[in-house]
Protein backbone atom coordinates (compact mmCIF):
# COMPACT_ATOMS: atom_id res chain seq x y z
CA UNK A 1 0.00 0.00 0.00
CA UNK A 2 1.20 3.77 -0.58
CA UNK A 3 0.70 6.62 1.12
CA UNK A 4 -0.69 8.37 -1.71
CA UNK A 5 1.67 11.50 -0.96
CA UNK A 6 3.98 12.87 -3.24
CA UNK A 7 6.99 12.64 -0.97
CA UNK A 8 10.39 12.41 -2.38
CA UNK A 9 13.65 12.05 -0.62
CA UNK A 10 17.62 12.57 -1.99
CA UNK A 11 20.60 12.34 -0.11
CA UNK A 12 24.15 14.21 -0.71
CA UNK A 13 27.52 14.13 0.58
CA UNK A 14 30.72 16.75 0.46
CA UNK A 15 33.90 16.05 1.33
CA UNK A 16 34.28 19.03 3.99
CA UNK A 17 38.29 18.67 4.88
CA UNK A 18 39.89 21.42 4.87
CA UNK A 19 43.24 21.68 3.64
CA UNK A 20 47.00 20.46 5.06
CA UNK A 21 47.99 23.40 7.91
CA UNK A 22 44.28 24.68 8.46
CA UNK A 23 43.35 25.71 11.74
CA UNK A 24 41.56 22.92 13.94
CA UNK A 25 38.93 23.38 17.02
CA UNK A 26 39.65 27.17 16.25
CA UNK A 27 43.17 28.02 16.45
CA UNK A 28 43.74 26.01 19.94
CA UNK A 29 44.95 23.02 19.12
CA UNK A 30 47.80 21.83 16.67
CA UNK A 31 46.30 22.52 13.16
CA UNK A 32 45.98 19.77 10.23
CA UNK A 33 48.51 17.59 9.99
CA UNK A 34 47.33 14.33 8.29
CA UNK A 35 44.02 13.04 7.32
CA UNK A 36 43.29 9.79 8.96
CA UNK A 37 39.58 9.71 7.81
CA UNK A 38 37.58 12.79 5.42
CA UNK A 39 35.89 15.09 7.20
CA UNK A 40 31.84 14.78 5.46
CA UNK A 41 29.00 16.59 5.30
CA UNK A 42 25.62 14.65 4.67
CA UNK A 43 22.77 15.36 4.27
CA UNK A 44 18.97 14.99 2.93
CA UNK A 45 16.49 16.85 0.78
CA UNK A 46 12.92 16.21 1.59
CA UNK A 47 9.98 17.36 -0.63
CA UNK A 48 6.08 17.15 -0.01
CA UNK A 49 4.71 17.95 -2.99
CA UNK A 50 5.28 21.63 -2.41
CA UNK A 51 8.13 22.61 0.07
CA UNK A 52 11.34 21.23 0.19
CA UNK A 53 13.13 20.56 3.45
CA UNK A 54 17.37 20.14 3.85
CA UNK A 55 18.30 18.46 7.14
CA UNK A 56 22.22 18.49 6.99
CA UNK A 57 25.15 17.00 9.54
CA UNK A 58 28.68 18.76 9.42
CA UNK A 59 31.82 16.69 10.83
CA UNK A 60 32.97 19.43 12.00
CA UNK A 61 33.55 20.96 15.31
CA UNK A 62 30.92 24.27 14.96
CA UNK A 63 30.19 26.48 12.91
CA UNK A 64 29.10 29.93 14.53
CA UNK A 65 27.10 33.13 13.86
CA UNK A 66 26.84 34.19 10.05
CA UNK A 67 28.93 31.46 8.86
CA UNK A 68 25.85 29.29 10.27
CA UNK A 69 23.51 32.00 8.41
CA UNK A 70 25.54 31.35 5.24
CA UNK A 71 25.81 27.30 5.21
CA UNK A 72 21.63 27.32 5.45
CA UNK A 73 21.58 29.88 2.63
CA UNK A 74 23.89 27.51 0.43
CA UNK A 75 22.06 24.52 0.51
CA UNK A 76 17.93 26.11 0.46
CA UNK A 77 19.63 27.74 -3.24
CA UNK A 78 20.68 24.69 -4.08
CA UNK A 79 17.69 22.86 -3.06
CA UNK A 80 15.67 25.09 -4.23
CA UNK A 81 13.71 25.88 -1.08
CA UNK A 82 14.25 29.10 1.19
CA UNK A 83 16.96 29.56 4.42
CA UNK A 84 14.67 29.17 7.04
CA UNK A 85 13.59 25.40 5.65
CA UNK A 86 17.30 24.23 5.91
CA UNK A 87 18.51 22.65 10.00
CA UNK A 88 22.19 22.77 9.60
CA UNK A 89 24.26 20.46 12.83
CA UNK A 90 27.83 19.87 13.32
CA UNK A 91 28.93 16.62 14.89
CA UNK A 92 31.23 18.84 17.32
CA UNK A 93 34.53 16.25 16.42
CA UNK A 94 37.55 18.27 17.76
CA UNK A 95 40.50 17.76 15.44
CA UNK A 96 37.89 19.13 12.77
CA UNK A 97 37.20 22.73 12.16
CA UNK A 98 35.15 25.45 14.17
CA UNK A 99 34.27 27.90 11.46
CA UNK A 100 33.69 31.64 12.66
CA UNK A 101 34.36 34.43 10.24
CA UNK A 102 32.70 36.86 12.21
CA UNK A 103 35.46 35.93 14.69
CA UNK A 104 38.43 35.49 12.52
CA UNK A 105 37.27 39.43 10.85
CA UNK A 106 37.70 40.87 13.87
CA UNK A 107 40.97 39.15 14.79
CA UNK A 108 42.55 40.38 11.58
CA UNK A 109 41.83 43.64 12.06
CA UNK A 110 44.29 43.49 14.58
CA UNK A 111 47.79 44.34 14.45
CA UNK A 112 48.49 40.51 15.55
CA UNK A 113 46.09 38.15 14.06
CA UNK A 114 45.82 34.59 15.09
CA UNK A 115 43.82 31.73 12.64
CA UNK A 116 40.49 30.42 14.02
CA UNK A 117 39.00 29.28 10.72
CA UNK A 118 39.85 29.00 7.34
CA UNK A 119 37.75 31.39 5.46
CA UNK A 120 39.14 30.57 2.01
CA UNK A 121 37.94 27.09 2.24
CA UNK A 122 34.30 27.91 3.65
CA UNK A 123 33.52 29.48 0.32
CA UNK A 124 34.52 26.91 -1.54
CA UNK A 125 32.18 24.41 1.09
CA UNK A 126 29.51 26.67 0.47
CA UNK A 127 29.61 26.24 -3.32
CA UNK A 128 30.24 22.61 -3.25
CA UNK A 129 27.20 22.09 -0.74
CA UNK A 130 25.02 24.43 -2.96
CA UNK A 131 25.90 22.17 -6.09
CA UNK A 132 25.50 18.67 -4.26
CA UNK A 133 22.00 20.25 -2.85
CA UNK A 134 20.93 21.14 -7.02
CA UNK A 135 21.54 17.46 -7.59
CA UNK A 136 20.37 16.22 -5.17
CA UNK A 137 17.16 17.80 -5.82
CA UNK A 138 17.46 16.70 -9.32
CA UNK A 139 17.24 12.95 -8.09
CA UNK A 140 14.57 12.79 -5.58
CA UNK A 141 12.99 9.55 -5.28
CA UNK A 142 9.28 8.49 -3.94
CA UNK A 143 9.51 7.52 -0.16
CA UNK A 144 6.02 6.11 0.67
CA UNK A 145 7.00 4.85 4.33
CA UNK A 146 8.97 6.19 7.60
CA UNK A 147 10.61 3.28 10.26
CA UNK A 148 12.03 4.67 13.99
CA UNK A 149 13.94 2.43 15.92
CA UNK A 150 16.03 2.97 19.21
CA UNK A 151 18.51 0.98 20.68
CA UNK A 152 20.92 1.61 23.77
CA UNK A 153 24.43 2.32 23.34
CA UNK A 154 26.57 0.20 26.21
CA UNK A 155 29.09 1.93 27.52
CA UNK A 156 29.85 5.46 25.44
CA UNK A 157 27.93 7.98 27.00
CA UNK A 158 28.27 9.71 30.68
CA UNK A 159 28.16 12.45 32.69
CA UNK A 160 30.67 15.49 32.09
CA UNK A 161 29.19 16.87 35.53
CA UNK A 162 30.21 14.36 38.04
CA UNK A 163 29.42 15.41 41.96
CA UNK A 164 31.57 14.75 44.57
CA UNK A 165 30.47 13.79 47.95
CA UNK A 166 31.24 17.52 49.08
CA UNK A 167 28.55 18.31 46.24
CA UNK A 168 31.36 19.75 44.25
CA UNK A 169 31.18 19.49 40.33
CA UNK A 170 34.20 17.83 38.82
CA UNK A 171 35.20 17.47 35.84
CA UNK A 172 35.49 14.13 33.62
CA UNK A 173 36.73 14.93 30.31
CA UNK A 174 36.18 13.48 27.01
CA UNK A 175 39.19 11.00 27.94
CA UNK A 176 40.04 10.05 31.66
CA UNK A 177 42.84 8.20 33.33
CA UNK A 178 41.71 8.79 36.58
CA UNK A 179 40.24 5.90 38.46
CA UNK A 180 38.45 7.66 40.80
CA UNK A 181 36.19 9.61 38.12
CA UNK A 182 35.93 6.34 35.61
CA UNK A 183 34.54 4.78 38.81
CA UNK A 184 31.60 7.54 39.48
CA UNK A 185 28.59 6.98 38.06
CA UNK A 186 27.16 7.71 34.34
CA UNK A 187 24.78 10.27 35.58
CA UNK A 188 22.24 11.96 33.59
CA UNK A 189 22.35 10.60 29.71
CA UNK A 190 20.03 9.59 27.23
CA UNK A 191 20.78 5.87 27.15
CA UNK A 192 19.30 5.48 23.61
CA UNK A 193 20.57 5.98 20.13
CA UNK A 194 17.44 6.75 17.86
CA UNK A 195 17.18 6.03 14.33
CA UNK A 196 14.82 7.61 11.40
CA UNK A 197 14.54 6.10 7.92
CA UNK A 198 12.75 6.83 4.59
CA UNK A 199 11.90 3.68 2.58
CA UNK A 200 10.40 3.03 -0.79
CA UNK A 201 8.31 0.38 -0.11
CA UNK A 202 10.70 -2.29 1.65
CA UNK A 203 13.54 -0.80 0.46
CA UNK A 204 15.91 1.67 2.74
CA UNK A 205 16.88 4.97 1.21
CA UNK A 206 18.66 6.61 4.16
CA UNK A 207 18.61 6.39 7.89
CA UNK A 208 19.17 9.66 10.28
CA UNK A 209 20.97 8.05 13.26
CA UNK A 210 20.67 10.67 16.84
CA UNK A 211 22.82 9.94 19.97
CA UNK A 212 23.92 12.35 22.27
CA UNK A 213 27.70 12.46 23.47
CA UNK A 214 31.03 14.41 22.84
CA UNK A 215 32.71 12.54 20.04
CA UNK A 216 35.97 13.00 20.47
CA UNK A 217 37.75 9.72 21.91
CA UNK A 218 41.59 11.74 21.65
CA UNK A 219 42.39 14.83 19.78
CA UNK A 220 45.06 17.99 19.61
CA UNK A 221 47.59 15.70 17.43
CA UNK A 222 46.99 17.34 14.19
CA UNK A 223 45.17 14.04 12.54
CA UNK A 224 41.62 14.79 10.94
CA UNK A 225 38.79 12.46 11.95
CA UNK A 226 35.06 12.14 11.58
CA UNK A 227 36.05 10.29 15.23
CA UNK A 228 33.92 7.35 17.10
CA UNK A 229 30.57 8.32 15.57
CA UNK A 230 31.27 9.10 12.07
CA UNK A 231 34.08 5.91 11.65
CA UNK A 232 31.01 4.04 13.06
CA UNK A 233 28.50 5.70 10.60
CA UNK A 234 30.78 4.85 7.77
CA UNK A 235 31.49 1.34 8.26
CA UNK A 236 27.23 0.64 8.84
CA UNK A 237 26.93 2.79 5.50
CA UNK A 238 29.63 -0.07 3.84
CA UNK A 239 27.67 -2.92 5.86
CA UNK A 240 24.43 -2.33 4.69
CA UNK A 241 24.98 -0.64 1.23
CA UNK A 242 22.40 2.34 2.74
CA UNK A 243 23.48 5.92 3.14
CA UNK A 244 23.86 6.61 7.10
CA UNK A 245 23.78 10.09 8.85
CA UNK A 246 24.25 10.98 11.90
CA UNK A 247 23.51 14.07 14.20
CA UNK A 248 24.94 14.74 17.73
CA UNK A 249 22.16 15.60 20.41
CA UNK A 250 22.27 17.31 23.44
CA UNK A 251 25.93 16.33 24.41
CA UNK A 252 26.85 19.50 26.33
CA UNK A 253 27.27 18.01 29.84
CA UNK A 254 28.09 14.42 28.26
CA UNK A 255 31.54 12.64 26.79
CA UNK A 256 32.97 9.47 26.78
CA UNK A 257 35.11 9.82 29.62
CA UNK A 258 34.40 7.17 32.00
CA UNK A 259 34.58 4.47 28.88
CA UNK A 260 37.76 6.63 27.34
CA UNK A 261 41.33 6.52 28.12
CA UNK A 262 42.18 8.34 25.29
CA UNK A 263 44.21 5.70 23.79
CA UNK A 264 43.82 4.30 19.82
CA UNK A 265 42.75 1.23 21.46
CA UNK A 266 39.55 3.07 23.29
CA UNK A 267 38.36 4.76 19.90
CA UNK A 268 38.19 0.75 18.54
CA UNK A 269 35.82 -0.02 21.34
CA UNK A 270 33.92 3.34 20.96
CA UNK A 271 33.30 2.72 17.84
CA UNK A 272 32.67 -0.91 17.87
CA UNK A 273 29.89 -0.14 20.65
CA UNK A 274 28.37 3.02 18.65
CA UNK A 275 28.44 0.69 15.60
CA UNK A 276 26.66 -1.89 17.59
CA UNK A 277 24.10 0.72 18.82
CA UNK A 278 23.27 1.63 15.02
CA UNK A 279 22.57 -2.21 14.13
CA UNK A 280 20.76 -2.32 16.87
CA UNK A 281 18.38 0.44 16.72
CA UNK A 282 18.05 -0.58 12.61
CA UNK A 283 16.74 -4.09 13.77
CA UNK A 284 14.16 -2.66 15.95
CA UNK A 285 12.95 -0.33 13.73
CA UNK A 286 9.23 -0.31 12.36
CA UNK A 287 7.66 1.13 9.70
CA UNK A 288 5.16 3.07 9.15
CA UNK A 289 2.87 4.81 6.20
CA UNK A 290 4.55 7.90 5.74
CA UNK A 291 2.37 11.30 6.31
CA UNK A 292 2.54 15.00 5.71
CA UNK A 293 5.59 16.51 6.63
CA UNK A 294 5.45 19.71 9.10
CA UNK A 295 7.71 21.93 9.39
CA UNK A 296 7.56 25.38 12.31
CA UNK A 297 10.23 27.09 13.22
CA UNK A 298 10.34 29.13 16.49
CA UNK A 299 12.52 32.57 16.59
CA UNK A 300 14.61 32.45 20.06
CA UNK A 301 16.68 35.58 21.08
CA UNK A 302 19.48 34.58 23.17
CA UNK A 303 21.31 37.74 24.82
CA UNK A 304 24.82 37.59 25.59
CA UNK A 305 25.73 36.95 29.26
CA UNK A 306 26.89 40.23 31.03
CA UNK A 307 29.41 38.82 33.96
CA UNK A 308 32.94 40.23 34.00
CA UNK A 309 35.25 38.32 31.36
CA UNK A 310 32.24 38.56 28.84
CA UNK A 311 31.45 42.15 28.42
CA UNK A 312 32.04 44.32 25.69
CA UNK A 313 34.99 45.96 27.05
CA UNK A 314 36.52 42.75 28.34
CA UNK A 315 36.47 41.18 25.22
CA UNK A 316 37.83 44.05 23.49
CA UNK A 317 40.22 44.26 25.96
CA UNK A 318 41.67 40.88 25.51
CA UNK A 319 41.27 40.95 22.14
CA UNK A 320 43.30 43.99 21.30
CA UNK A 321 46.27 43.38 24.41
CA UNK A 322 49.40 42.17 22.70
CA UNK A 323 50.39 41.03 25.97
CA UNK A 324 46.79 38.73 26.21
CA UNK A 325 48.34 34.85 25.36
CA UNK A 326 46.34 33.05 22.03
CA UNK A 327 43.93 31.37 23.95
CA UNK A 328 42.26 34.32 25.44
CA UNK A 329 42.41 36.03 22.56
CA UNK A 330 40.77 33.67 20.21
CA UNK A 331 38.00 33.38 22.92
CA UNK A 332 37.51 37.25 23.11
CA UNK A 333 36.98 37.71 19.12
CA UNK A 334 34.68 34.62 19.37
CA UNK A 335 32.93 36.48 22.63
CA UNK A 336 32.22 39.76 20.56
CA UNK A 337 31.29 37.65 17.26
CA UNK A 338 28.32 36.13 19.15
CA UNK A 339 27.37 39.44 21.25
CA UNK A 340 26.91 41.27 17.75
CA UNK A 341 25.01 38.17 16.25
CA UNK A 342 22.80 37.66 19.50
CA UNK A 343 21.02 41.02 18.71
CA UNK A 344 18.90 38.49 16.05
CA UNK A 345 17.33 35.72 17.48
CA UNK A 346 18.41 32.37 16.64
CA UNK A 347 16.04 30.38 14.47
CA UNK A 348 14.77 26.98 16.00
CA UNK A 349 13.37 24.33 13.19
CA UNK A 350 11.31 21.65 13.61
CA UNK A 351 10.46 18.70 11.21
CA UNK A 352 7.57 16.53 12.40
CA UNK A 353 6.15 13.07 9.80
CA UNK A 354 3.44 11.92 11.82
CA UNK A 355 4.30 10.76 15.50
CA UNK A 356 7.87 11.98 14.89
CA UNK A 357 9.39 15.06 15.82
CA UNK A 358 12.75 16.14 14.79
CA UNK A 359 14.35 18.96 17.04
CA UNK A 360 17.30 21.29 16.24
CA UNK A 361 18.75 23.26 18.71
CA UNK A 362 21.85 25.22 18.61
CA UNK A 363 24.96 25.82 20.91
CA UNK A 364 25.92 22.69 23.16
CA UNK A 365 22.69 22.12 25.34
CA UNK A 366 22.98 20.00 28.02
CA UNK A 367 21.13 16.80 28.06
CA UNK A 368 18.24 18.14 30.02
CA UNK A 369 16.71 19.85 27.29
CA UNK A 370 17.05 16.31 24.90
CA UNK A 371 15.23 14.74 27.93
CA UNK A 372 12.82 17.98 28.37
CA UNK A 373 11.86 17.60 24.53
CA UNK A 374 10.76 13.82 25.13
CA UNK A 375 8.87 14.66 28.13
CA UNK A 376 6.51 17.53 26.11
CA UNK A 377 5.80 15.16 23.81
CA UNK A 378 5.21 11.55 25.36
CA UNK A 379 2.99 10.60 22.74
CA UNK A 380 5.87 11.15 19.80
CA UNK A 381 8.92 9.87 18.32
CA UNK A 382 11.56 13.07 19.48
CA UNK A 383 14.58 13.43 18.42
CA UNK A 384 17.06 16.05 18.83
CA UNK A 385 20.06 17.28 17.33
CA UNK A 386 22.39 19.62 18.53
CA UNK A 387 25.03 21.87 17.30
CA UNK A 388 23.10 24.00 14.97
CA UNK A 389 24.89 27.75 15.65
CA UNK A 390 27.41 27.29 17.62
CA UNK A 391 27.41 31.01 18.90
CA UNK A 392 26.13 30.59 22.24
CA UNK A 393 28.41 28.10 23.06
CA UNK A 394 27.21 25.53 26.01
CA UNK A 395 23.43 26.07 26.37
CA UNK A 396 23.91 25.31 30.05
CA UNK A 397 21.04 24.45 32.89
CA UNK A 398 20.37 27.97 35.18
CA UNK A 399 21.44 25.68 38.20
CA UNK A 400 24.67 25.56 37.03
CA UNK A 401 26.34 28.43 37.39
CA UNK A 402 26.24 28.75 40.69
CA UNK A 403 26.90 24.74 41.06
CA UNK A 404 29.93 25.21 39.28
CA UNK A 405 32.14 22.72 36.78
CA UNK A 406 33.29 23.42 33.47
CA UNK A 407 30.42 24.58 30.84
CA UNK A 408 29.03 27.28 32.60
CA UNK A 409 32.86 29.11 32.63
CA UNK A 410 32.84 28.76 28.97
CA UNK A 411 28.78 29.48 28.08
CA UNK A 412 28.40 32.83 26.02
CA UNK A 413 24.47 32.76 27.18
CA UNK A 414 23.60 33.25 30.77
CA UNK A 415 21.30 31.44 33.22
CA UNK A 416 18.28 32.97 32.02
CA UNK A 417 18.92 31.00 28.88
CA UNK A 418 17.44 27.49 30.67
CA UNK A 419 13.31 28.84 30.69
CA UNK A 420 13.68 30.62 27.58
CA UNK A 421 14.61 27.55 25.43
CA UNK A 422 12.25 25.21 27.57
CA UNK A 423 9.61 27.81 26.29
CA UNK A 424 10.56 26.69 23.33
CA UNK A 425 10.41 23.64 23.18
CA UNK A 426 7.00 23.68 24.91
CA UNK A 427 5.48 25.62 22.40
CA UNK A 428 7.11 23.42 19.49
CA UNK A 429 6.15 20.07 21.22
CA UNK A 430 2.81 21.21 22.51
CA UNK A 431 0.52 18.62 21.30
CA UNK A 432 -2.59 19.46 20.54
ZN1 LIG B 1 31.98 20.66 23.43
Amino acid sequence: MASGLPLRVATFEVDITPPLGSPLCGGWIKPLEVVDDPLLAKGVVLEDGERRFVLCALDWCEVRNSAHDQLRQALAAGAGTQADQVAVQCLHQHNAPIVDVDAQALIDAQPNPLPICDAAHFKQVLEKLTVAAREAAGRLTPFDRVATGEAKVEQVAATRRVKAADGKILVRYSSCQDPELRAMPEGVIDPLLKTISFLAGEKPLVRLHYYATHPQSYYGDGRGTSDFPGIARQNIERETGVFQIYFTGCAGDVTAGKYNDGSHQARGELIARMAQGMRESIAASHAELAELIGWQVVRLPLPPREDAGFTEADAKRNLESSSVPPQPRLNAAITLAYRQRAQRPIEIPMLSLGKIRIVHLPGEPFIDYQLTAQRLAPGCFVAVAGYADGGPGYVCSAASYSEGGYEPTASLVGPRTEMALKGTLAELLAEE
